[in-house]
């Protein structure tokens, strides 16, 4: 038996459970957000992500890109399907349902929350550029991605999947001095939490080396 988990995201009125509804088989577990509410469906993600053969389906708006990936990495995701048929497709089926203005409301929603999560994420990558990670970097990395999905991230040990967000690492940390040794593929979360970690460490290390020195002179 193998196991099958498709996270299916995608903002209101995307066609999301049609999508679902025509490929499911009879015995698929299909976990839609929409009609259990947050807490039963945290509790059954917990269970899909246990889950070690059958198929499931898992349905989830989540407006925010490194959201949406972090949720495939927790669920174990096989695969993941993006639906965004467009603002003008989305705005015109919202118009023929029932409650047209709540849909309305749902779909400008996801749109505003997508967009201001993209300028976060921009705004990252501006960072990562500043930072010296540059084109040849980018490049190391866009060779290295489709060899990076199915294996393991170095973090948590968790498979790297098409769809995630995944960064081109230094395996010996640049704050360290690895800034021309050998890199990996990690999962970008697990990366960059791995850094601010490694960051606060040295903050305090710093703190520590300079009360030490006043306390001498003191
Ligand atoms: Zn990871």
């Amino acid at each position: 038996m193998t196991r099958t988990v498709v996270l299916v995201t995608g903002p209101p009125c995307a066609g999301k459970s049609t999508y679902v509804a025509q490929r499911a088989q009879p015995g698929d577990l299909i976990l839609d957000q929409d009609q259990l509410g947050p807490r039963t469906m945290g509790r059954r993600l917990r269970t899909v992500a246990t889950m070690t053969t059958g198929t499931a389906w898992v349905i989830r708006c989540q407006p925010d890109p490194r959201q949406r990936a972090r949720l495939a990495n927790r669920i174990r995701a096989t695969h993941h399907v993006h639906l965004h048929p467009g603002p003008q497709t989305l705005l015109a089926r919202a118009r023929t349902r029932p409650h047209p203005e709540r849909h309305l409301a749902a779909i400008r929603d996801w749109l505003d929350r997508e967009a201001h999560a993209r300028r976060a994420v921009t705004a990252i990558q501006r960072t990562t550029t500043e930072q010296g990670l540059g084109w040849e970097h980018q490049q190391a990395r866009a060779k290295a991605l489709p060899k990076a999905w199915g294996q393991p991230c170095p973090y948590c040990g968790q498979p790297m999947l098409q769809g995630q967000d995944l960064d081109l690492d230094h395996a010996q940390p640049r704050a360290l001095g690895g800034h021309h040794g050998p890199r990996r593929m990690a999962h970008a979360h697990c990366n960059r939490a791995a850094g601010s970690r490694l960051g606060a460490q040295l903050r305090r290390a710093r703190r520590a080396t300079t009360t030490q020195r006043h306390s001498r002179r003191w």
